[in-house]
């Protein structure tokens, strides 16, 4: 149990519930929010509970309290695990995690900022220069992340749109001395798309609203967000956001980062052909496709650095390999409207990623010779998407919701096996414990043939003759039999609305070479298979769908081999209220991120452990045997000469180096003894 709490703040630990039940567990974090306690444990989980209004708990000296302390020493804090994971590493050389979910709006982005400050906080004592800049480096890197990757959505002001996975790598020292940020499906549809009441990239609003005139100038673009067609619909929106002053933190941090003054401007370029893009119109002459709005071509044309036939060729024509002829088909108004949104997403999906990919130039290691400096360890932080169930799922949604129920697959795996390697470990028998194990949803949607993925993946060959009915009879056929194919469970997965367009995405070729013949290097740069021509582009390129399944399978790999940490975070309402605590939006989360099984995990063994020396140090003073010094040969002799004497010895097992307990009232009755001395 966490010292210095008093029991009026509920339980800091869910373990030492009296009776693992929903009601028992839902108190309890109702009571620790309304009292400010918005980190709990299980165990070694924390759970948080977003508590929408700044909290004097992040501070240099809250920082200093939790320096090199045990978990159980002090009230439950993201700062905790952090330390923990680091001293993990540190001491015992592991490569360690920390997974960070919730849904949307739940704090995991603060979260993790929180995490990275406190490892900046407590690393470098000697102040070294490197470090100092690899340091500033990481802590930069998420504010130009947050402007091209976060948006406005209905439940969160700044909503993460990517999921990220961020590792920061050691020397033996224990010292920052670089990372590696690995990006996860960019919600690419919000560049042309937005709900009402909702925003695109934050990127496009500090332009409009933070660039000097000059600048906007020289890009044809006003001020005015509702011009533009993209990001007409988030265009009036007032959010909390200063975008203004976001535009030159984001323009500074991409300088410190190291961005070259080309580069900088290649961005604004992209972000303004992509404004301009929006305002086309096609129309028809006779049997002729054609652009109504032909200044915006030559606007387009000097942005990206081509030539003006070239934008209007691609615009209007698809190259297409026909056996052993090239032919020329002109687009329908449809067609070409689908291709200018393809390029629009495509281009700000490539910036993104080709942002991640500068950042990690600069913040990767370099000069490191293990056989000098010793092992290179890591801190893993991984931030993604939580759940999200809408009215209408779109593919994006599927993705998202997939790569949660991925990753509470290897929240099942790892937390039982931990459990049980440390009753291996310290001696001690372990016992079978049930709970629902989701592997089978992630079956459901990733086996090869028949899984979800794979359907899809079949329908969308067939585009044009495949409408997503036939899509969806083809995984009633294939799926009806499955158990879980309808059951509430899989219904987070939200299957049933899966568009499939989405999937396909494809960008014409044409537009490909456009970019890739571009005079501006940086540009070029961003789209090198635009070298190829048409009759060289045979393969058919992975799906959305393949791609996504594929990347998710290697960050869980990844994950798997590291020594994970856990934060579990909670949204209490969904009108941004630090007062309200909504019971049943509480309960559903509760419930599906599988806390309260958790718990059961937890305690199916024993509910609290302790080290021999440190649960001396703590209950020393109950019994004459052990106070102020025992004499016996050791502290586990110690601890159980202390614990018979109590009467306590049917509750407790004796592992190697820990004593374990068995019911949270054999601790409160210690705690209770020790107060009473
Ligand atoms: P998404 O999945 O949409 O990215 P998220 O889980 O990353 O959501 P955050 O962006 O971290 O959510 O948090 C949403 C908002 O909640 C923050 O902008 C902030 O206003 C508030 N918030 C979250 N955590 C804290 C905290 N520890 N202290 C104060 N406010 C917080
Ligand atoms: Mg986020």
């Amino acid at each position: 149990m966490a010292e210095h709490e008093s029991l009026e703040f509920g339980k800091a630990d869910f373990v030492l519930l009296d009776n693992v039940s929903m009601e028992e567990f839902m108190s309890n974090l109702k009571l620790r929010f309304e009292k400010g306690r918005i980190y709990s444990y299980i165990g070694e989980v924390v759970v948080s509970v977003n508590p929408y209004r700044a909290m004097n708990i992040y501070g240099r000296d809250t920082i200093e309290q939790y320096k090199g302390r045990e978990l159980y020493e002090r009230p439950p804090h993201l700062f905790a695990i952090a330390d923990a994971a680091y001293k993990a590493m540190k001491r015992r050389n592991k490569d360690t995690c920390i997974v960070i979910s919730g849904e949307s709006g739940a704090g995991k982005t603060e979260a993790s900022k929180y995490i990275m400050q406190y490892i900046a906080a407590i690393t470098n004592p000697n102040q070294r220069a490197e470090v100092e800049r690899v340091k500033n480096m990481l802590l930069k890197s998420n504010c130009v992340l947050e402007a091209f990757g976060n948006a406005k959505t209905n439940r969160n002001d700044n909503s993460s749109r990517f999921g990220k996975y961020m590792d920061i790598n050691f020397d033996f020292k224990g010292d920052p001395i670089g990372g590696h940020i690995n990006n996860y499906l960019l919600e690419k549809s919000r560049v042309i798309f937005q709900q009402p009441g909702e925003r695109s990239f934050h990127s496009y609003y500090q332009l409009l609203k933070g660039a000097p005139d000059s600048l906007l100038r020289s890009l044809h673009i006003q001020r005015d967000p509702t011009a533009y067609n993209y990001i007409k619909v988030g265009g009036q929106i007032k959010s909390g956001i200063n975008d203004g002053a976001d535009f030159k933190a984001v323009a500074d941090a991409m300088k410190v980062i190291g961005f070259t003054g080309d580069e900088i401007q290649t961005v604004y370029k992209i972000l303004a052909t992509i404004l301009h893009l929006g305002n086309l119109t096609f129309g028809v002459d006779g049997d002729v496709t054609l652009i109504e709005n032909t200044k915006l071509v030559s606007v387009i044309r000097e942005l990206l650095s081509t030539k003006e036939e070239n934008v209007e060729k691609a615009l209007l024509y698809r190259t297409v390999a026909t056996g052993r002829d090239v032919i020329e088909k002109q687009h329908t108004t449809q067609e070409a409207s689908y291709g200018r949104d393809a390029l629009a997403k495509a281009m700000y999906e490539r910036l993104f990623c080709w942002i991640v990919g500068r950042i990690n130039d600069i913040i990767e290691v370099k000069n490191y010779d293990a056989r000098v400096h010793g092992k290179n360890t890591v801190i893993g932080v991984l931030d993604i998407y939580g759940f999200e169930i809408f009215q209408n799922n779109s593919f994006e949604q599927f993705c998202i919701n997939y790569c949660n129920e991925k990753l509470q697959q290897l929240f099942i795996q790892l937390v039982l096996k931990q459990e049980q390697e440390e009753y291996q470990r310290e001696g001690i028998p372990w016992k079978h414990i049930d709970y629902f194990n989701n592997q089978i949803i992630v079956d459901l949607v990733e086996q090869q043939h028949k899984g979800i993925f794979s359907v899809l993946d079949e329908a969308c060959m067939n585009v044009g003759k495949v409408t997503d009915e036939v899509f969806l009879q083809g995984l009633n056929g294939k799926l009806a039999k499955h158990a879980h194919y309808t059951s509430r469970k899989c219904r987070t997965l939200a299957v049933s609305k899966v568009k499939i367009p989405n999937n396909k995405d494809t960008l014409f070729q044409d537009f490909k070479r456009l970019l890739y013949n571009s005079s501006n290097p940086v540009l070029k740069g961003m789209w090198p298979e635009g070298k190829l021509s048409i009759t060289e582009v045979t393969k058919r390129p992975l799906t959305a769908a393949t791609l996504f399944k594929n990347s998710m399978i290697s960050l869980v790999e990844n994950l798997a081999c590291k020594e994970p940490y856990y934060v579990r975070c909670i949204k209490p309402n969904d009108v941004k209220s630090p007062l309200l605590f909504e019971q049943e939006r509480c309960r559903h989360q509760v419930e599906y991120l599988g806390l309260l099984e958790n718990v059961r995990v937890r305690r199916a063994g024993f509910a609290y452990r302790q080290t021999y020396p440190r649960f001396l140090q703590r209950y020393k003073m109950i019994s004459e045997f052990t106070w102020p010094n025992h004499d016996l040969p050791s502290d586990k002799d110690a601890v159980k000469r202390l614990l018979q004497g109590c009467g306590f010895d049917h509750d407790v097992a004796y592992g190697k180096t820990k004593v374990f307990i068995r019911t949270p009232r054999t601790l409160f009755s210690l705690e209770e003894q020790r107060v009473e001395m």
